[in-house]
């Protein structure tokens, strides 16, 4: 029986083709997602290094022209001797650093600092008590000499704008210090080369001084304070001239690319968010993974699609062919499928040739078993359908329509799922053992067997048994045993009915000179002639029987022992007054009749049998050819 399948060959393929593209494409997104993070890496770390080389070039490019305009002003004639009162002299410099400003745009003043804590500059109000020697590029200038202070981030005396200054300390011959040439350039001007150029959108550019100090950012939380304060131990990162580096903060990843400029002790920072990076990443990766799921699943049903024609279509259609066969429904036809694929075509033939030749074979055994019996089979299936039959059924099977009027089986009968035992007889003819039988298959109710089987010579035999065991084969007459038999029954028959039952023993006179003077072939003849006679002479229901030898008993049912000796006297006469002639041969001959009626005293048909034999033993003794009633038990 086929079972219920918890998967289908359909589902399993299926279940294979994507799980095997799944895990392929699996494999392949992660090869991918590796490869395009790196080149993505990669990609994001070039976009930002130039974007900060661009700007780190550019604002180099402006200090450097404020430190060139510094030089050349430190450089005139005059700018170190310079001292107050010298109108002329106060009219050059002033000239200079005009010219200077409008060469430079940079620029937004050119001045210089003295000794004596005046400044020299051009449309600019100093503020009340302003000394000169006080500012911070005038220190710085004088701190880093003979180099220059270059990039020095500081607040106007006046306005408190941020500035940032590049300053040179004049030193005399003899080396003293005469005071500081200086330029400064707007804060907003550096600040707004740092927007200069953004990649990304949580691109930020930053700049930090010598001390490491954030003075241009974007976010003004951060100005002004050293970047250790905001991320602990940044500023060790910024080891070299330029690099990459890593760090956190507010919780999220910043990627970053540094540059110190070569001018100033600045450095300027380039810095994402790696989620910016990674995002596209994620997006692309997520696309692909789903692209690929679906040509798993598409691939995944193409090959099931293939399998099922391939494999799955051939071997279900092998299954109903072998089921068709093995159920003996259909046998293989010529072209019953044609198996598309060639070695399965050649497997599923030589299966289903094997299957019909095993078949074929085992009907064949079947059908030889089932000849070779003397017995008549026959199943039906539920719908009444042959299953299997026998020549010798098909011989029965004209007989049995003589004494069935309908078909052989019923359904009744079938489904009634017991055995039964019947012996038919055909028009007295025939006799038939009729046997049936539920048939079962793993306890399911398959069919019905019939099984016929002649049994007329053994019917006929038994029958022949019985009438030797119950009958005088000399006179056709009951013998002894059956006689003994039925006297129990007739002496119950006495005890249930009250009726009387008489007996006769019959003797014949002098019957052994009978066969001394005719021979002992005539002596039976008269035994026959002597027992047709008495079974004339009685009623049908009396009881004739030939006890042995030449001894007669009628057995007389219903019948006093009035009406018995009537008959007995009937009986002696009918013999003393009839001759028995055969060809020359006259035989005569008397009888002696011993009469007994059953009564209470008499128990049984023995006691009977032995007080009638008793009155025929007294009539023998009173001279023969008379009839004596028994006086025992009276
Ligand atoms: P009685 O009864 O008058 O005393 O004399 P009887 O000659 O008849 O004596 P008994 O009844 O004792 O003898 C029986 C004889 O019957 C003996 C035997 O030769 C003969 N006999 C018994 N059975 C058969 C038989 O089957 N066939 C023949 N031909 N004779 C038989
Ligand atoms: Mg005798
Ligand atoms: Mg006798």
């Amino acid at each position: 029986m086929i079972k219920k399948y918890k998967q289908t060959i359909k589902q399993e393929f299926f279940f294979i083709g994507f799980s095997s593209a799944l895990i392929i494409a699996f494999v392949f997104i992660l090869l991918a997602s590796v490869g395009i993070y790196l080149l993505s890496m990669d990609n994001a770390q070039k976009k930002l290094e130039m974007a900060n080389l661009h700007i780190s070039t550019y604002t180099n490019g402006v200090l450097e022209s404020l430190v060139m305009s510094t030089k050349t002003n430190a450089a005139f004639p005059g700018a170190m001797d310079y001292e107050q009162g010298y109108a002329e002299a106060e009219e050059k410099l002033l000239q200079l650093f005009s010219a200077t400003t409008q060469a430079n745009p940079n620029i937004k003043y050119s001045f210089a600092g003295y000794e004596d804590g005046t400044l020299l500059i051009e449309g600019y109000e100093t503020p009340v008590g302003f000394d000169a020697r006080l500012r911070p590029w005038y220190a710085s200038a004088v701190e880093r000499y003979p180099r220059l202070s270059v990039g020095l981030p500081y607040q106007d005396a006046l306005t408190y704008e941020w500035l940032v200054s590049v300053s040179l300390a004049m030193f005399d011959e003899q080396g003293d210090l005469k005071g500081v040439m200086a330029v400064d350039c707007s804060l907003e001007y550096i600040k707004s080369i740092m927007t200069e150029v953004s990649y990304y959108d949580s691109q930020m550019n930053y700049v930090l001084d010598e001390n490491r100090v954030v003075f241009v950012h974007n976010n003004s939380n951060y100005l002004h304070q050293s970047v250790d304060t905001i991320v602990p131990g940044l500023s060790e990162k910024f080891s070299e001239d330029s690099g990459f580096i890593r760090y956190k903060i507010d919780g999220k990843d910043r990627l970053a690319f540094y540059h110190r400029l070569e001018e100033a002790d600045w450095i300027i920072v380039s810095a994402i968010d790696a989620s910016e990076v990674l995002g596209p990443i994620v997006r692309t990766v997520s696309y692909i993974m789903l692209a690929l799921v679906l040509l798993a699943i598409v691939l995944g049903l193409g090959q099931v699609k293939v399998y099922e024609r391939r494999f799955v279509k051939p071997i279900t259609a092998l299954r109903d062919h072998i089921s068709d066969i093995t159920s003996g429904h259909k046998i293989r036809t010529e072209h019953p499928y044609i198996y598309s694929n060639n070695e399965l075509a050649n497997i599923a033939g030589k299966i289903e040739e094997m299957a019909e030749t095993s078949l074929r074979k085992k009907n064949d055994e079947l059908r030889l078993i089932l000849d070779a019996t003397s017995d008549g089979i026959l199943v039906l299936d539920l719908e009444g359908n042959i299953i299997h039959t026998n020549e010798k059924y098909s011989k029965f099977k004209d007989h049995l329509l003589k004494i069935q009027v309908d078909q052989p089986y019923n359904y009744e009968q079938l489904f009634r799922r017991e055995e039964t035992f019947e012996v038919l007889h055909i028009n007295g003819k025939m006799v038939l053992e009729q046997y049936t039988c539920p048939v079962f298959n793993n306890g399911d109710l398959k069919g019905q067997l019939w099984r016929y089987r002649d049994i007329t010579e053994k019917f006929r035999a038994e029958e022949d048994l019985k009438w030797l065991a119950t009958t005088d084969s000399l006179t056709g007459l009951w013998n002894r045993r059956y006689f003994l038999e039925r006297g129990e029954i007739e002496v119950e028959a006495v005890l249930r009915t009250g009726l009387p039952l008489s007996l006769l023993y019959i003797d014949i006179d002098f019957f052994k000179s009978i066969n001394d003077s005719f021979g002992h072939r005539i002596g039976d003849e008269v035994l026959l002639y002597i027992g047709m006679t008495l079974k004339s002479q009685v009623r049908n229901m009396d009881v004739v029987a030939r006890l042995g030898g030449e001894e007669f008993c009628v057995l007389a049912p219903n019948t006093s022992l009035q009406s018995a000796n009537l008959l007995a006297e009937k009986l002696r006469r009918f013999f003393e007054t009839n001759i028995y002639q055969q060809e020359e041969k006259k035989v005569h001959f008397t009888i002696s009749v011993g009469v007994a009626t059953y009564t209470e005293d008499i128990g049984s048909i023995e006691d009977l049998l032995v007080a009638a034999d008793a009155a025929c033993y007294q009539a023998k003794n009173q001279g023969r050819n008379s009839v004596v009633t028994s006086d025992m038990f009276r």
